[in-house]
Order: C-alpha cells, then structure tokens, then sequence
C-alpha cells in the first residue's frame, strides 16, 4: 500500500479525498458522511462501521422528528439556541438556527438526566513596565498584586442518549474580561462566589417546585452581590444560563409528575348495573351510571 493509494468510505462507498479521511475503530468513513453524524456525537474514532450505519439511519429518522418539531419557547439571545416544543414535550438545541440543514437531535423531555451551568475563569497577573538605570524597560509585579479575569459559560445538558450523553455549548460569543478595580475582589472572591452559590441552589429548588417566579427573584438577589455582574455580558450569560437551568430543573419535575400519576395503579372492572367497563370513582361508584361497585 502505498502513501497516495486513496480510500473508500465503508459507509456511502465514495472515494475518500485526500486528507478527507475519518477514520473509524474498523474502517473509514468520508467527510460528507461524517457531517450527517450528531453534532454531539465525540466517539467516532472508537465506533464500528455498523454502529456509524446504524447513527446515520437514526439520523435520518430525526430529520422526520424535526419536521413535526414546534418551538414554543426560545432561550439564548446567540446563534445557539435551546428550543422547546413545549405541546410535544421534546427539545433541541441548534447552533445555527437553519434547522433544516443542521438536522438537530430532537430529544424528549424524559431523556433529560440534569443541567449545569460551567464558569471557567482564567487569571492573569496584571503587570507595569519600568525603566531600570541602564535605559531598557523591564515588567514588575504590583504591589499588591492585579490580576485581570476572563470568563467563559458553558450550558451542559446531561441527557440518557444512545449516541451522546451530554450536550455542551458556550453561550457567550468571546471570552468575557474582567478587571477589578481594586484587589478587595481577589481577597473576597471566594467568600462571594460562595454566598451567590449558595442562593442559586436555594433558587433551583425552589424552581423545580413549580415557583418560577419566586425563583427568578432568588437569583437577582443571589447575583446582585457578585460585582462581576456589573459587566453586561457577564451578567446576560450568567442570567441565560440560570434561566436554562431552571426551565431544565421544570422538565425534570414535570416528567416526574407525570411518571407518579401514570404509575398509579388502576383497574377498570364491569359495572354490575349497567354493564359498562368502568375506572371505579373516588368514591367506589360507577363513572357512567353512578352505581355502588362493591
Ligand atoms: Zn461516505
Ligand atoms: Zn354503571
């Protein structure tokens, strides 16, 4: 074999382009197919041709899903969206909005397992530049010393998924800096992260026990102690990812309620009266003609 001999794709049969190779745990599978694979989908380099097969004809079948697919409410202001169809209780996230294109796993409500929201913070030390006696400059630390802060928001959706367990995505478009104004932020920054995250889980459990709104007053005053939320952004994808982790922490709950009422147990008999197949009422009686049924 030599280095120019080229490749087929085990999946569509096609000529695979140089350097269009993808390859798999037992074969190799061309671009085009691999953009049809889920967006959230990392493990191609440990599936087997079937199992890629087997994805793309899921895939295939979510393209119909989508189609009956009707987004009710919205959440992100950025090109990355969750969507719910709230009459049909599924959910997607897109991260273009052209839905058509994208084909985005459609997910029912009760594939949701939980959702975080992640803040990674970078630090970098702040320094100035002086002129020594021999004329070249050189940077020194301050006194004490200043660091500036960036931010980034990633919504993590944990979810029960033959092809992915967890659907990541950063909700601010670049990286959010941050310079204190003085270092008492430094100093305090753990005691404050501390008692807004302590307010935020009294606020998602409050959320999940139906009290929206409630729970979005425990977040405004939970957050208005962080002085990072003067930055807007900071403050919109802090917000964002609150309101996403509350309507999240909802579908869980309602999904819930639903198991417990359909798993109550009931038992039509035959009402000896009228002979009708009958659910007995709270009271013992026929749903129809409203006689005793013991
Ligand atoms: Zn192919
Ligand atoms: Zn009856």
């Amino acid at each position: 074999m030599g280095l120019f001999d080229r490749k087929y794709c085990d999946v569509c049969g096609d000529k695979i382009r140089l350097l269009g190779n993808k390859k798999l745990k037992d074969g190799n599978l061309c671009k085009n197919c691999a953009s049809q694979l889920s967006p959230w989908f990392d493990e191609r380099r440990d599936s087997r041709v079937e199992e890629i097969k087997e994805q793309l004809a899921y895939r295939e079948k979510n393209k119909e899903v989508l189609q009956a697919f009707s987004a009710t409410r919205s959440f992100g202001q950025q090109r990355t969206k969750l969507l719910l169809d709230e009459k049909a209780k599924k959910f997607l996230v897109t991260k273009t909005g052209k839905l058509h294109e994208e084909n985005p796993d459609v997910l029912d409500y009760s594939q949701v397992n939980g959702c975080d929201l992640d803040i990674n913070e970078r630090k970098q030390e702040k320094t100035r530049e002086v002129k020594s006696s021999d004329g070249k400059t050189k940077k020194v630390s301050y006194q004490p010393p200043r660091y500036t802060y960036s931010y980034d928001f990633y919504v993590r959706i944990y979810v029960n998924h033959p092809y992915f367990n967890e659907i990541k995505y950063r909700l601010n478009r670049s990286s959010i800096e941050y310079e204190p104004r003085d270092s008492s932020f430094q100093m305090n920054t753990g005691q404050v992260i501390g008692s807004v995250l302590t307010g935020l889980h009294d606020a998602v459990s409050i959320a999940s026990s139906g009290r929206g709104a409630e729970a979005s007053g425990r977040i405004d005053h939970a957050l208005s102690s962080d002085p990072r939320m003067q930055i807007p952004d900071y403050a919109e994808c802090y917000r964002m990812g609150m309101e996403i982790k509350t309507a999240l922490s909802q579908i869980q709950e309602e999904v819930r309620d639903e198991y417990i009422v359909a798993s109550q147990p009931k038992q039509a008999v035959t009402c000896p009266h009228c002979h009708a197949t009958t659910y007995p009422t709270e009271s013992s009686t026929c749903e129809y003609c409203g006689g005793a049924l013991n």
